[in-house]
């Protein structure tokens, strides 16, 4: 049986484990701390690639395609874990309180058009019927019903649940430190404690990749870029979709409680939570929706966001040490690429010379990886 050791389980490491298990590999997952205690704990789940990706960029054609995955995946991992997923695609509604915003917004909902995406302005006249709760200031706001939510924790536990399931082992507060050649195109995984030997070694460990060594290697160009999250006391019923506006967005959970995300903050490997960004969280909130003005916060989460240079994920084989494939630097949008990620390792672990879209080569900055 072939092997693979996955090194981080966050979303990503997490949805890596379950889709390689799924191919017939024997799978050891390592992670330095619990899994989904990386960017994972904090993420929102919003899964949004025609307001995160700008017109024609390649997030935004990768991030359709991984939005394209995602209700087989999530109905799979469902069924394969037995445990619920949560999970909604009741669309975004992207809200302007100026002029200008609601300018940029008719233009994008015409590129959306033609794109053959379905996306429509609602006037501010309208959103009432929409919406009753956005701020009555708003001067409309764009509809886009094919985007949604994931509940992150959930699905990162029923990845590795599934995983497990089929015998994956998943070994905590164990971090890799360096990932060398092995024997017969191998990789060895050392940590404090231990040495691995696998057929395939998957770097997925988020914003601490460049803290992994692979011999030979450049470090992995991936920074930290900090995110907080409040998750808000609220009515039932108050939102029905996710609400989105220039400084944040605000995620109805199935509970009544609402996220509201995050702050952009870079602040190196720092994962405090602040006043300033709770309290600026709190004044985005009140601007899209005033009944939260006054909402008590249930809890407040930070993490750190893995960052490269182009905001694009790394995905391929390593060239220095070939049983290694990074699958890192998602940035603000793994969950969102977590199914087309899972997707893309396996493939490359079944066949080196996969495609990857050029777009995500790990090799594209130039470093040697
Ligand atoms: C506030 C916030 C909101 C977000 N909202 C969204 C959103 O709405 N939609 C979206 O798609 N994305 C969102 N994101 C981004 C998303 O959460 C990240 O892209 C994603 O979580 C990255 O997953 P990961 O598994 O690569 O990294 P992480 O979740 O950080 O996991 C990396 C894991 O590696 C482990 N690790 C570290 N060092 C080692 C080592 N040496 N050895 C072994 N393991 C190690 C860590 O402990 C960790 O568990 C958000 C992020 C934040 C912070």
């Amino acid at each position: 049986m072939t092997s693979a050791v996955v090194v981080g389980a966050g979303v990503i490491g997490a949805t890596v484990a379950w889709s390689l298990v799924q191919a017939g590999y024997d799978v050891d997952v390592i992670d330095a701390r619990s899994p989904g205690e990386g960017a994972t704990r904090a993420s929102a789940g919003v899964l949004a690639p025609y307001i995160e990706g700008a017109p024609a960029s390649p997030l935004r054609t990768l991030g359709h395609e991984g939005l394209e995955l995602y209700d087989t995946f999530v109905q799979q991992l469902t069924r394969d874990s037995g445990q619920p997923v949560v999970y909604a695609r009741g669309g975004t509604l992207e809200v302007a309180l100026t002029v200008p915003e609601a300018e940029r917004l008719g233009t994008e909902s015409g590129l959306l058009w033609q794109a053959g995406i379905e996306g429509r302005w609602v006037p501010a006249a309208l959103l009432d019927e929409v919406e009753p709760a956005i701020n009555r200031e708003a001067t409309g706001a764009l509809l886009v019903p094919m985007h949604g939510f994931v509940g992150v924790g959930s699905l990162t536990r029923a990845a590795l649940g599934a995983a497990m399931a089929r015998g994956t082992r998943v070994h905590t507060h164990t971090g890799a430190v360096q990932i060398a050649s092995g024997p017969q195109g191998s990789a060895e995984v050392r940590t404090a404690s231990r040495t691995w030997t696998a057929d395939v070694v998957v770097m997925a460990a988020g914003s601490w990749s460049s803290q992994v060594t692979v011999e030979g290697a450049d470090p992995v160009p991936v920074t930290p870029i900090r995110g907080q999250l409040l998750q808000l006391q609220a009515s039932p019923g108050l939102l029905h979709r996710v609400i989105w506006g220039t400084a944040g967005y605000l995620v109805p959970w199935p509970d009544g409680t609402v996220l509201a995300g995050a702050t952009v903050e870079d602040v190196g490997f720092d994962e405090s939570l602040t006043e300033d960004g709770c309290a600026g969280l709190r004044q985005m909130a009140a601007a899209l929706i005033p009944a939260l003005a006054h909402s008590p916060v249930i809890e407040a989460r930070t993490g750190l966001r893995p960052k490269s240079p182009d905001d694009l994920p790394l995905i391929g084989r390593s060239a220095v040490v070939p049983a290694v494939i990074y699958a890192t630097g998602h940035y603000r949008n793994g969950v969102l690429l977590a199914p087309y990620t899972a997707h893309l390792v396996q493939r490359l672990a079944r066949d080196p010379q996969a495609a990857v879209p050029a777009g995500m080569r790990p090799d594209r900055f130039g470093a040697r990886l």
